[in-house]
C-alpha cells in the first residue's frame, strides 16, 4: 500500500459497486443471472413484479433485469410503474425473456426499454450487455450532476430544485410524511454589492450557501441557489414543530458569519430572510394526487406559500423568518 494513502482516499479511489435489480418469477432463471452477474455487482432479486416495487422502494437500482412473461403482473405492466418514479428517470431497464418474438422486442424497445436479452442467456453477452449500459448510465449521471451545480456557489441550481421537488412531492404524499420549503433572501444585497463591489458580493453567496447547506444537512435535504441572491430549501420530514427552529438556525448561522455589511439598514453585518412553508401530511386516508399535473401545480403552490411568507418577513424588517403550515386538504 502506498504510505500516502489514507483509509477515506482509499475507499473513494476503490470503484462503486453497481446494484443491478432481477426479476424474475422463474428461480432457476434469477440464480443463472445472479451466477453470471455476482462477481462484479451487488445483487438484488424479486421473484413478482410486485415484490420489485416494494424492493425499489428501499433501494434504486443501477440497472434492471425485467422477464417479460410472469404471471399476475407481467413485465410491461411493472416497467410501466417503475417509469413513472421520477427516480428511475435514469435507470436502465433490460428486458429479458425466452419468447424471442419479434412483436414483444419492439413493443419492449418502443416502450423504452434500453435493450433486450433472449434465454437461453449466453454469460458472456449479457456480461457485455449489462456493461455497456451501467458506462452510459454513469457518463448520463455525470452529466445530469454537472447541470445541477451552480457554478458560483458549487450548491444545487434552480434546475436540480426543481427536479428534486418533483421527486419529494411524491415521496411524501406516498409515506405521508411533512415536507417544508424554505425561500431564503440575502437583506439589502443591492446595496452589498454598491457598497463592497460584484467580487465581493460572490464571496458573500458562497459564504452563505455553505452556511445554508451546513444547517440543512440530513440525507435528504435540499439547498439551492434559486436565482440571484435568493436560495432555496426542500426539507423532506420536517414537522411544523422542526420547521421554526431550524429557520432561526439558519438565520442565525448568517449572521454568526459576521460579514461586514456597512451600508445595510437593518444590521452591521450580512443577514438574510426566510420564509418558510410545511405541507403537514397526516394518514387521514386522502387520495393521493397521482397525475403529474397536479403533483406540479401542488408543489409550486407550496413554493409560492414559502415565498409569500419571506415577503412578509421582508416587510416585519428583514433579518428574521416568519412560518407558515398549509394544511393537506387544501392540496386534494
Ligand atoms: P432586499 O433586502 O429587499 O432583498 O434587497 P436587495 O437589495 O437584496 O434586493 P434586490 O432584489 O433589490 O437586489 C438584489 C441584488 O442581488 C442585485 C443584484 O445585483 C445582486 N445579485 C444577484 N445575483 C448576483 C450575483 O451572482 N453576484 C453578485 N455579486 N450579486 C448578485
Ligand atoms: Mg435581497
Ligand atoms: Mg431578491
Amino acid at each position: 500500500m502506498d504510505s500516502w494513502a489514507t483509509q477515506t482516499e482509499l475507499i473513494e479511489l476503490a470503484p462503486r459497486r453497481h446494484t443491478i435489480l432481477i426479476v424474475d418469477d422463474e428461480p432457476s432463471n434469477i440464480r443463472a443471472l445472479g451466477e453470471i452477474l455476482k462477481a462484479d455487482y451487488r445483487i438484488l432479486v424479486a421473484p413478482t413484479g410486485l415484490e420489485a416495487l416494494r424492493t425499489v422502494e428501499a433501494t434504486i437500482p443501477d440497472l434492471v433485469l425485467l422477464d417479460i412473461m410472469m404471471p399476475v403482473m407481467d413485465g410491461f405492466t411493472v416497467y410501466r410503474h417503475l417509469k413513472e418514479k421520477p427516480e428511475f428517470n435514469h435507470v436502465p431497464i433490460i428486458f429479458v425473456t425466452s419468447s424471442a418474438d419479434i412483436e414483444n422486442e419492439t413493443k419492449a424497445l418502443a416502450d423504452g426499454a434500453v435493450d433486450f436479452i433472449s434465454k437461453p442467456l449466453s454469460p458472456p453477452v449479457v456480461r457485455a450487455r449489462v456493461k455497456v449500459h451501467l458506462a452510459l448510465k454513469d457518463r448520463n449521471d455525470e452529466l445530469v450532476r454537472l447541470v445541477s451545480v451552480d457554478s458560483l456557489t458549487g450548491i444545487a441550481n434552480r434546475r436540480a430544485f426543481d427536479n428534486a421537488l418533483a421527486m419529494e412531492w411524491q415521496r411524501a404524499w406516498r409515506v405521508r410524511a411533512p415536507l417544508v420549503i424554505a425561500m431564503i433572501d440575502i437583506d439589502h444585497f443591492k446595496l452589498y454589492n454598491d457598497c463592497y463591489g460584484h467580487q465581493a458580493g460572490d464571496e458573500c453567496l458562497r459564504m452563505v450557501a455553505v452556511a445554508l447547506k451546513d444547517q440543512a444537512s440530513r440525507g435528504s435535504d435540499v439547498v439551492a441557489r434559486y436565482g440571484g441572491e435568493e436560495f432555496s430549501a426542500i426539507l423532506p420530514g420536517c414537522s411544523t414543530d422542526n420547521m421554526a427552529e431550524l429557520a432561526e438556525r439558519m438565520r442565525a448561522s448568517i449572521s454568526d458569519l459576521a460579514i461586514p455589511h456597512a451600508a445595510s439598514p437593518t444590521s452591521g453585518v450580512a443577514t438574510i430572510s426566510i420564509g418558510m412553508a410545511c405541507l403537514a401530511l397526516s394518514c387521514d386516508g386522502t387520495a393521493y394526487p397521482q397525475a403529474a399535473e397536479a403533483a406540479r401545480a401542488g408543489a409550486s403552490r407550496l413554493v409560492n406559500s414559502a415565498d409569500q411568507a419571506l415577503y412578509q418577513a421582508k416587510k416585519m424588517g428583514r433579518n428574521c423568518a416568519v412560518c407558515v403550515t398549509e394544511p393537506m386538504a387544501d392540496f386534494r
